[in-house]
């Protein structure tokens, strides 16, 4: 392995560790955006100002990987860090180093495409929060919280263990078999302009490549490597001792670091761009109104939300007047403070002191669940906002903290 090469896989190593903690929601924004569009066309209830930032979110995300592969997967994506992180450790520390047949492997491939067309068709018949409390992308988000993530997500979090596991003795376990956001880059990335060039007539018997292929790729059959499968980690590119694989964009050869490069600035510059349009948006009211609250009330009675709302018979008493202080638990464990002003025995203003969560998610429930309570008087008739139900949830209890002292 050539001094250069391994710098691609430190600089990965390096870059997913700060988007690690930077960006960690990215992975379930870019899948609940789709989610909440396809919920909101399916209730009618379609507004493409309101629906703005999480298009754009999605449209970027699928946009990228269409021309530049799964780029988004190798480099961006915490889960698929974590993914990594767990696989790194096993193999290095306890040296296992378990590898699926070739045959099994390609069957459970299709998996992820299953699981993608089962949670597409709930949206479509309108019962995705079936799966609420079921995803180990929410118990892995919120694992700093792990009482609530075992009270609330526990099914998630069961999947979760089983995915470590998995990913224990098979690398990238999650994402090879059952990410359904993967199965959509899987299939998206097939067209694009950068390729893998490995000429066959070049290689030796060695099969390096295929024995360290993050996905488990049959390699030494293959002439390119063009998206589907391949996240793009370039493992490949480094191990080869012939430098036979070749990074190539438009079909002319490119320097892998400088293409990754590339690929990692361009998107997370856009990404960063979109926020701050879609914020720009929020604070002028234009992306504030109730289409992004899940369209049915039905979902009020839930119990996942429930819990968290923590509601109590008796919040329609009066409140005695003043502004009182609460705090919340939100998205990512990330603590929510909020200031409630009460007067004339009524909730008359909710701010945002400071909070934690992932500002992608908070600005959609700042822009919405204060008003709501304000209208209803009441924090326990409001409903999470639809892709982000953690961050609504602490905002909730954050107010139900506050009001809990106004009594
Ligand atoms: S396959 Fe899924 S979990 Fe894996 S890196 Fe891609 S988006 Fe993340
Ligand atoms: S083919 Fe190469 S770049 Fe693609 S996943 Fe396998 S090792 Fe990584």
């Amino acid at each position: 392995m050539t001094k250069k090469i391994k710098k691609i896989q430190i600089s990965r190593h390096i870059i997913q560790l700060i988007l690690f903690f930077l960006l960690p929601g990215m992975y379930i924004l870019a899948f609940s955006e789709l989610k909440s569009i396809l919920q909101m066309i399916v209730s009618g209830n379609f507004n493409f100002i309101q629906a703005f930032p999480g298009l754009m979110e999605f449209i970027i995300t699928t946009v990228f990987t269409i021309l530049m592969g799964r780029f988004f997967c190798g480099w961006l994506c915490a889960f698929g860090t974590f993914n990594d992180w767990i696989h790194i450790i096993s193999k290095k520390i306890f040296k296992i180093d378990f590898k699926v047949s070739e045959q099994l492997d390609s069957i459970l491939k299709y998996a992820k495409y299953i699981i993608l067309f089962i949670i597409l068709s709930l949206v479509f018949k309108g019962g995705n929060t079936i799966l609420d409390g079921s995803s180990p992308w929410d118990a892995f988000a919120q694992i700093s919280d792990l009482s609530t993530v075992l009270s609330s997500l526990t099914v998630g979090f069961i999947l979760l263990v089983l995915i470590t596991l998995g990913n224990i003795f098979i690398e990238r376990f999650f994402c090879r078999y059952l990410c359904p956001l993967g199965a959509v880059f899987s299939l998206v990335s097939r067209m694009g302009i950068f390729k893998i060039n490995k000429p066959g007539d070049k290689c030796g018997r060695c099969r390096l490549c295929t024995d360290n292929c993050s996905m488990g790729l049959k390699l030494y059959s293959m002439n390119s490597i063009k998206g589907g499968e391949c996240i793009n980690c370039l493992k490949c590119i480094e191990t080869c001792p012939r430098r036979n694989p070749r990074a190539s964009i438009l079909g002319e050869d490119v320097n892998p670091a400088m293409a990754s490069s590339f690929a990692i600035v361009t998107f997370t510059g856009i990404y960063g761009l979109t926020n701050l349009g879609s914020s720009i948006l929020t604070q002028k009211g234009l992306s504030s109104a109730n289409n992004v609250v899940s369209s049915s009330k039905s979902k009020m009675s839930n119990s996942n939300s429930q819990t968290a709302v923590n509601s109590n018979a008796s919040q329609k008493a009066k409140y005695k007047d003043g502004t009182y202080i609460g705090t919340g638990t939100g998205f990512h464990g990330g603590t929510t403070k909020v200031s409630v002003t009460v007067s004339g025995g009524k909730i008359t203003d909710i701010k945002t002191i400071s909070t934690d969560d992932t500002p992608r998610f908070y600005q959609y429930v700042e822009g919405t669940i204060p008003d709501e309570i304000i209208s209803a008087q009441s924090n326990s008739v409001v409903d999470t906002v639809s892709g982000a139900t953690y961050s609504s949830r602490g905002l909730i209890e954050a107010v139900q903290n506050a009001l809990d002292k106004a009594v």
